[in-house]
């Protein structure tokens, strides 16, 4: 016991797994998963009892909602589609809710970013790249990147440390909590009944150039 403890202290690693919780939020349809991404948000919320209040109200969810205390909620499983990106193009695909993982973290848009969000984050990060092996540094981006018309959307704002991520594997590879043996237990959730945010169903036009006068 004590030998594992110096053993972390001098590794600098962290054995502590986040806590995800799980709260089921109503699932759309399955995802694309051949194509997989992760798309990075904050939720501009005051508070995570608002911020959930007004993504059920909207028929929005993200797959995953990480507080500032670190605590990962679990909103809906990455194998379906969660209506989080809106109008998106990138990488040549329109509509990137359907190859997404969305991710979003507590913030005002105006605050930094916690350590434990950061912890939280790359752990998560983890999780998920050893489910879906194409998800590389490079497919993490955030939704002012992906969102239709450029400049619809800032998230995840000034404030979010790229750097901690693009290089995570060098810088942070002594810092990153050890990915100890997770299980998820969630049940898959019973589709309540199809919604089709709007959003989702209106076509992009298939030119980047194409200018769109119409916002969500
Ligand atoms: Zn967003």
């Amino acid at each position: 016991m004590l030998a594992t403890l110096y053993l972390s202290v001098l590794l600098q690693t962290v054995t502590i797994v986040p806590t995800v919780v799980v709260k089921p939020f109503p699932v759309y349809m399955r995802r694309d998963t051949t194509q997989n991404y992760i798309v990075i948000h904050y939720d501009d919320g005051i508070e995570p009892k608002s911020t959930l209040r007004w993504l059920r109200r909207k028929h929005l969810a993200y797959h995953y909602f990480i507080l500032r205390n670190g605590i990962i909620y679990k909103l809906v499983d990455p194998k379906y589609q969660a209506s989080h990106a809106g109008w998106s193009m990138w990488d040549g695909h329109i509509g990137m809710n359907r190859y997404s993982i969305g991710i979003a973290l507590q913030n005002d848009s105006e605050q930094d970013y916690t350590e434990s969000q950061y912890q939280s984050l790359l752990w998560l990060i983890d999780v998920l790249e050893k489910r879906f092996p194409d998800i590389t540094v490079d497919r993490i981006v955030g939704h002012d990147d992906v969102a239709w018309p450029r400049g619809r959307k800032q998230d995840p704002g000034e404030y979010f440390d790229w750097l901690r991520i693009k290089l995570k594997r060098v810088i942070n590879v002594r810092t990153v909590p050890t990915l100890a043996p997770y299980r998820d237990t969630s049940r898959d959730p019973i589709p309540l009944r199809v919604i089709f945010p709007i959003h989702d169903v209106v076509q992009l036009p298939s030119s980047v150039e194409a200018p769109i006068h119409r916002r969500p």
